[in-house]
């Protein structure tokens, strides 16, 4: 989880964001991907992702959403409501390499069902690849 961190920190965001603490979930969520506390820096990861099933496209996207609201913190608006998913926000995240993907694997594949696999160590094939692809 930390080398995810690392790696997008370095390759999306210029090692800009000051370390966070970065965890898994206790219970398994049932949609909910990912949780970022912005003032705590605390980004907790649905333990369900936590499966060889799952590619590290997709923990890399959620961790990148996460790391998102670090960086842009949330406006507040007239009302008073606090906005997280501003366009600026949205318009980011879709650069992503991978964002359009792991959208569509979540759509054919989330909530896993079935046994959970245990995760491999990462051979981070795709963080090597967003390496590459943002020089
Ligand atoms: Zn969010």
């Amino acid at each position: 989880m930390d080398r995810f961190f690392a790696v997008i920190n370095r390759a999306v965001f210029k090692n800009t964001l000051a370390p966070c603490v970065m965890r898994w979930s206790r219970n398994r969520w049932r949609i909910t991907l990912g949780l970022c506390d912005v003032k705590k820096r605390v980004i907790t990861l649905n333990c369900a992702l936590d499966d060889a099933r799952v590619p590290d496209m997709i923990v890399a996207s959620v961790i990148h959403h996460e790391m998102l609201h670090l960086h842009y913190g949330f406006s507040e608006s007239k009302n008073g409501t606090r906005r997280f998913h501003t366009h600026e926000f949205r318009a980011a995240e879709k650069v992503f390499p991978g964002y359009a993907d792991s959208e569509k694997w979540l759509g054919q594949n989330w909530p896993m069902r079935g046994r959970p696999a245990k995760r491999r160590t990462p051979e981070n094939g795709f963080l090597k690849y967003l390496e590459l692809m943002t020089g």
